[in-house]
């Protein structure tokens, strides 16, 4: 079922980035919002005074070179939160685990055809999308990795496996973020399109509030779209609706 437009005044608004806003694309650095829809994201920021998050595994930093800043961005599934403008408070403990984490993979990901290794600000993935039938040696490679140095959570994601912080996850950083000040008050709604949502959407359900699963799969989500061209679409249909029925303009 098409999710319903929703109402800036209302809603708050929060969005996984690939696969949802963007396509999913061969290599996870050429993931970009076109300029199109770098507009139309910041238009809905302003229209829902400011209630709009990006939920996304990517880190911050990287987040930053893709995303308006007058945004929230979550990133590391909710490892890092960073208001409008700002980056990441930074935490050097974490941050060295993970570049600790990343240096034990680097011999594993340089000796494995088609599998990309990405460090993380307070983690590590490797993507495997050249070569699927790489999964379980990635997984295997990840776990032993996480497992030597502790304090990380592995996860699968789209021809991605990944360590994070444990305890950060999009269900824990939507309800955080959804209890600040601008957020508070408002009907969380959730968009995205892979497992690692699934908490998200879940968390906004408990508040109340709505859950879009986007492309195929199994979800808990009652709405559905079928791509990040019809979640454009959508969040087009959202900012009309907000244009009709919007408040008289102020003399
Ligand atoms: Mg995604």
């Amino acid at each position: 079922m098409r999710p319903p437009a929703l109402n800036p005044d209302v809603h708050a608004l929060f969005l996984d980035f690939d696969g949802t806003l963007t396509e999913i694309v061969p290599t996870p650095d050429a993931a970009r919002l076109t300029a199109s829809r770098r507009t139309r994201l910041e238009a809905l920021t302003a229209r829902f005074s400011g209630a709009v998050a990006i939920l996304s595994g990517r880190s911050v930093a990287d987040l930053d070179m893709r995303l308006p800043r007058d945004v929230w961005r979550a990133g590391g599934h909710g490892a890092e939160i960073a208001p409008p403008g700002d980056g990441a408070p930074s935490d050097p403990a974490a941050e060295e685990r993970a570049r600790d984490l990343t240096a034990r993979l680097e011999p594993f990901a340089a000796a494995a055809p088609g599998v990309m290794l990405e460090p993380k600000r307070m983690g590590a993935a490797l993507h495997f999308r050249a070569r699927p039938q790489a999964e379980r040696a990635c997984l295997d490679a990840l776990a032993e990795a996480a497992e030597a140095i502790g304090g990380f959570a592995v996860q699968t994601g789209k021809m991605v496996v990944e360590a994070r912080p444990e305890g950060a996850d999009k269900g824990a950083a939507l309800a955080r973020l959804a209890a600040l000040p601008g957020f508070a008050g408002r009907t969380p709604v959730m968009v995205g399109d892979d497992l690692t949502d699934e908490a998200a959407m879940a968390a906004a359900m408990a508040l109340n509030g709505m859950a879009v699963k986007v492309g195929a799969g199994e979800t808990a989500a009652p709405f559905r779209l079928a791509d990040p061209r019809e979640v454009h679409a959508w969040l087009d249909g959202c900012l009309a609706a907000a244009h009709r029925d919007g408040p008289p303009a102020a003399d």
